[in-house]
């Protein structure tokens, strides 16, 4: 799965960095686009970035401040105009349904594909299939403000069929007992443990994606473990008070929950407009004297994970 990240700054747009937005590509998991937050232009980055609001499956939106909700009528408008349309999710925190609402009815539009809202007012899971589930929990934010938690779940093993027809198995009326990891004994004698048989399972990805917040445990809580972190890092180091005072964190706050988390890797976003990319290196710096695997995201930098 990759994270792209379409907009980077905190508050308001810079030349160099649009509001707060990213998507998150799961067409090779067969889903499709994960977007979180949706700050102005968010669908004019989707374009540069060539993904299609067609694909668009689950919007996520971690709190209601305008810099990550303003681009929201524009995608969910023009998805509109799309062909190929599929249902839509919206999850974020209460107060959303009335603001679509009061949107699509004053500005005279409207939707021709099913969205299904999903009002968030405490902790709980958001989002459950086979393959993945998303976990909501509220951080500390000057507004209800939430972080996720996505958890892609093992694979588990399958039969490998052509290792059973090598060695010729018949497994026939087995097939079930292999498959639940039992030891079978076949009509000639032979004894075939399912532990030969199976391929190997396939570790699922666990991420945090975390909103507007200062350093707090629900944090921590979320990136447990998780191969990666994005945390948001509005200001540097030395004005950690004016950082707090805010509702947001400093570099070096981020770094230090990717490190009680235990998580593999940090990509800092949410970005002070009063920083332009020339600090970049004096930023990230701050944050690896903390946690060495630290990153900070610009506009439009992808990452595999
Ligand atoms: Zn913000
Ligand atoms: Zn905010």
């Amino acid at each position: 799965m990759n994270l792209t990240f379409l907009g980077t700054s905190a508050g308001s747009p810079t030349a160099q960095r649009n509001v707060s937005s990213m998507l998150l590509d799961l067409r090779q998991e067969q889903h499709g686009l994960w977007l979180f937050d949706c700050g102005e232009s968010t669908q004019m980055q989707m374009q540069k970035a060539k993904f299609s609001l067609a694909k668009l499956e689950v919007i996520f939106l971690t709190h209601l401040h305008g810099d990550h909700l303003f681009g929201l009528p524009g995608v969910l408008t023009t998805r509109s105009l799309m062909q190929n349309q599929s249902p839509l999710t919206l999850i974020a925190p209460k107060g959303i349904k009335q603001f679509i609402e009061t949107v699509i009815e004053i500005s005279y539009s409207w939707l021709t594909y099913s969205l299904n809202i999903i009002e968030l007012e405490q902790d709980r899971t958001v989002f459950e299939d086979e393959r993945f589930r998303v976990e909501a929990k509220l951080l500390k934010h000057r507004v209800p403000c939430f972080g996720y938690r996505i958890i892609e779940k093992d694979l588990l093993a399958q039969l490998d069929i052509d290792k059973l027809k090598q060695d010729n198995i018949q497994v026939g009326s087995y097939y079930n007992d292999l498959k639940k990891g039992k030891t079978i004994t076949l009509d000639d004698g032979r004894i075939i443990r399912a532990v030969d048989y199976q391929t190997k399972i396939k570790k699922g990805k666990k991420l945090a994606i975390l909103g507007d917040t200062i350093p707090c445990q629900a944090s921590i809580t979320l990136a447990s473990d998780v191969d990666l972190l994005v945390h948001e890092a509005t200001q540097e180091n030395a004005l950690e008070d004016k950082a707090i005072e805010r509702g947001h964190s400093t570099t070096v706050h981020a770094a230090t929950i990717a490190k009680q988390a235990n998580a593999k890797r940090l990509i800092m976003t949410h970005i002070s407009p009063r920083y332009s990319l020339d600090d970049n290196n004096k930023l990230v710096n701050e944050a690896r004297s903390v946690f060495a695997n630290t990153e900070i995201a610009t506009d439009f930098s992808t990452f595999t994970i």
